[in-house]
């Protein structure tokens, strides 16, 4: 770490926007599970570039997609078809409960638009003044106002209030708590079908279900953020289907092309009515060079397999963790689904998020005290026992 080149830190200080508290760590490569640094150090990736690159850095067939792609037609803009994107739109809608697709270009802007579509529906649908969105405490849907205003988290808002009318916070798998804020102005339901920055939580078995019900029962959307959990995550191609139910829309990005920025929105035909054209639009959105890095992506991932040994992996990887909860008196609980895992201690995690990176393997921490493994979806054994093995030996220091 003492090597970490200054000059990149200085340089990154006086010109990029402090937005980001960065590690001492620049990396020039990537390959499956593993980066190297500027000085040819090699650390194991557990967290993907934040849920990001689930096939793991430089996948051979999304490479080459890029390849292929960046040769061929890089972009032509939404008043023209191109092959790639309506490709993808097919497939994305024949794995999912969805019948359309809007392609944008983050996680943010996904939400951005199932939150103008919730109320575009609505309004179609039942006049105005019916726009409230409840959303989850300790939620996390992007950073534009909108999205940062659904978030139920009072640190992102700080400082730019007011925020956009309209969201309402209730606590996260309490149906009750949601029945109590429905109003006649409220027109969706917006939930991470797993809270991925609020600390990896989880819902009880009926959750979903029911509120699937309770929005049925009161005329309103059910729009979940997938942004996180979707492709692969979690053992499932989409979480939603550990569920028994589905939503009316979802939202995806971080995985969706392995790297490339992209996000889409999805929605059933009834819902997706609601737009027209002229109703939303973004000149990025669907271009055929990330929609081919996306094909590419979802080739993999929907092989046949591919999920069950994300699956199986998974569950490996929370048997080992919970070997070490089991050891270290302050870890207090592990919890996961597929390759969404989280660790949560009776302290801050930072110290060992760094300690790890030190010894040449990267995890982050969210929510304080959580601990979070979102390796690649390519990961095995090898890689989960190196991670533990690692992990272990920055436990032990604190245990000293
Ligand atoms: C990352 C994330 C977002 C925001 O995505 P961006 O691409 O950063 O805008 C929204 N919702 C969830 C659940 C996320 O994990």
């Amino acid at each position: 770490m003492n090597s970490f080149n200054a000059d990149i830190e200085q340089a990154c200080a006086r010109h990029i926007f402090g937005t980001y508290s960065r590690f001492p760590v620049a990396f020039v490569r990537g390959e499956g599970c593993r980066l190297w640094d500027d000085k040819g150090k090699e650390y194991l990736d557990f967290l993907s570039g934040i849920a990001v690159c689930g096939l793991g850095h430089c996948h051979p067939e999304v490479s080459r997609a890029i390849e292929r792609g960046a040769r061929n037609l890089i972009h032509v803009s939404n008043l023209f078809y191109t092959y790639p994107q309506v490709e993808l739109a097919q497939e994305l809608t024949r794995l999912s409960f969805a019948d359309k697709v809007f392609f944008c270009n983050s996680g943010a802007e996904a939400n951005e638009a199932a939150i103008k579509l919730a109320r575009k529906h609505s309004s179609d649908l039942y006049g105005p003044g019916r726009f409230h969105v409840i959303s989850m405490k300790n939620s996390f849907h992007g950073r534009t106002m909108a999205t940062l205003s659904a978030t139920g988290q009072s640190k992102v808002h700080k400082g730019f209030e007011p925020l956009v009318e309209g969201f309402v916070h209730v606590d996260f798998n309490s149906i009750a708590a949601v029945e109590a804020a429905i109003t006649d102005k409220t027109c969706a339901v917006l939930v991470e079908p797993v809270q991925g920055e609020g600390g990896l939580n989880f819902a009880s078995p009926d959750y979903f279900r029911d509120l699937k019900a309770l929005c049925r029962e009161n005329n309103l959307l059910l729009i979940f953020d997938e942004i996180q959990s979707g492709l692969g995550r979690t053992g499932s191609l989409f979480a939603y289907e550990h569920e028994a139910m589905s939503p009316d829309i979802m939202t995806l990005a971080k995985g969706l092309a392995n790297g490339l920025p992209m996000g889409a929105m999805l929605a059933t035909d009834e819902v997706a009515e609601a737009f027209t054209p002229g109703s939303h639009a973004t000149t990025f959105g669907g271009g055929p060079l990330v929609a081919s890095a996306a094909l590419a992506t979802l080739k993999v991932v929907s092989e046949p397999g591919f999920l069950e040994k994300v699956r199986a992996t998974g569950a490996y990887l929370v048997s080992r963790l919970r070997e070490l909860e089991y050891r270290f008196p302050f870890v207090n609980h592990v919890r996961g689904r597929g390759l969404m895992v989280g660790m949560e201690l009776d302290m801050p995690g930072g110290k060992f998020v760094s300690k790890c990176l030190e010894k040449g393997a990267i995890i982050n921490c969210t929510h304080d005290k959580v601990l979070r493994f979102v390796p690649p979806l390519i990961a095995g054994r090898p890689e989960v026992d190196r991670m533990v093995a690692i992990l272990e030996e920055a436990f032990k220091e604190e245990a000293l």
